[in-house]
């Protein structure tokens, strides 16, 4: 049963939790309440998104900076090629050395809305691959990477989306964040994939757990994730009823990582919406106790 699953998940599982930068003092406040519950749980590293067409740069900045500055967290700072020159980025990157960041999620970023394919910016980095080889000439960074257990939508096929990871870990990324998925098949046949491209950096499972399945519906399509008809029959006549809503949540999600765990999975990304109850549940069910070095 889930329980005796769950049992032998010990302290052998490592966690990471992504933020978003707040756009409101309200906001704010929801998200240093999160980060302060999520950081008893001692998490790998807490990562901060950055806005579509670099448009958070200041407020990822100073959610990284009031990191360093107020937690024992290692922040991993979220970094797109959209809309900068390289020696703009370049920049960006030294100063996070300088106030103690060393870990980067470096990523291409999207198109801006409307456009329908990306465009390097003139002077820029063409895309994610690009961009590892910049940071690594400029210090020594941990670096993550984006990758698509359904593949990226621009790409053709698998095999070139591979590929393309491929060039991104060969630049010097030391591991993979998966996009978003709901069955774990998914995520096991991609490993299995990237073993035979010889792609031999840990390939991290993003979880997102879903309490909302209308606003699901709308960005799945863009990032790239299916959503499964079984999971809108789970939230189907539950608008209205937020409680339940979570509780069918924490369950999806519970059940998830408790079969990527049996499939051996002991590193966790979670997308966390800047909330913690629902994450800090499944980290607790994961074994994870507040306190103790994972
Ligand atoms: P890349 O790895 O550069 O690839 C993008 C596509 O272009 C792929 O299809 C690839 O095959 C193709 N491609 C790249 N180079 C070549 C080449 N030389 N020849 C042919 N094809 C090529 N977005 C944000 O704006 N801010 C964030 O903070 C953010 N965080 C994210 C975190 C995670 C864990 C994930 C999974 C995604 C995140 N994204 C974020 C979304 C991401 O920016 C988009 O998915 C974007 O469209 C692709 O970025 P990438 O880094 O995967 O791009």
């Amino acid at each position: 049963g889930l329980n005796s699953l769950f049992e032998e998940a010990v302290s052998d599982v490592n966690v990471s939790f992504e933020f978003f930068p707040p756009k409101t003092p309200k906001m704010e406040e929801t998200l240093w309440n999160s980060i302060k519950t999520l950081e008893e749980l001692n998490p790998k590293f807490v990562s901060v998104t950055y806005g579509a067409g670099g448009s958070t740069r200041e407020r990822t900045h100073n959610t990284v900076k009031r990191i360093v500055e107020e937690t024992s967290l290692a922040p991993a700072a979220h970094l797109t090629c959209v809309g900068a020159t390289r020696d703009e980025i370049d920049e960006v990157v030294r100063e996070y050395y300088q106030a103690g960041v060393r870990s980067i999620v470096a990523l291409r970023g999207d198109p801006p809305e409307g456009a329908n394919r990306y465009e390097a910016h003139p002077g820029g980095y063409a895309n994610a691959a690009e961009l590892v080889e910049g940071i690594r000439k400029i210090g020594d960074f941990d670096i993550s990477v984006a990758a698509y257990p359904e593949k990226h939508p621009d790409s053709a096929t698998l095999a070139a989306d591979l590929d393309n990871l491929k060039r991104k870990v060969d630049a010097g990324a030391n591991r993979a964040i998966t996009q978003f998925f709901f069955e774990p098949d998914q995520y096991f046949r991609f490993l299995d994939h990237c073993d035979s491209y010889g792609i031999n950096v840990p390939i991290v499972p993003g979880i997102l757990p879903v309490t909302n399945y209308a606003t699901l519906k709308n960005f799945a399509a863009t990032a790239g994730a299916s959503v499964p008809k079984w999971l809108g029959d789970l939230f189907d006549g539950l608008d209205d009823k937020p409680q339940t809503r979570s509780l069918v949540a924490a369950t999806v999600a519970g059940e998830m990582v408790r079969r990527l765990y049996a499939g051996g999975v002991r590193d966790f990304h979670f997308y966390t919406l800047n909330r913690a109850e629902l994450t800090y549940a499944i980290c607790h069910m994961l074994g994870i106790r507040a306190g103790k070095e994972g």
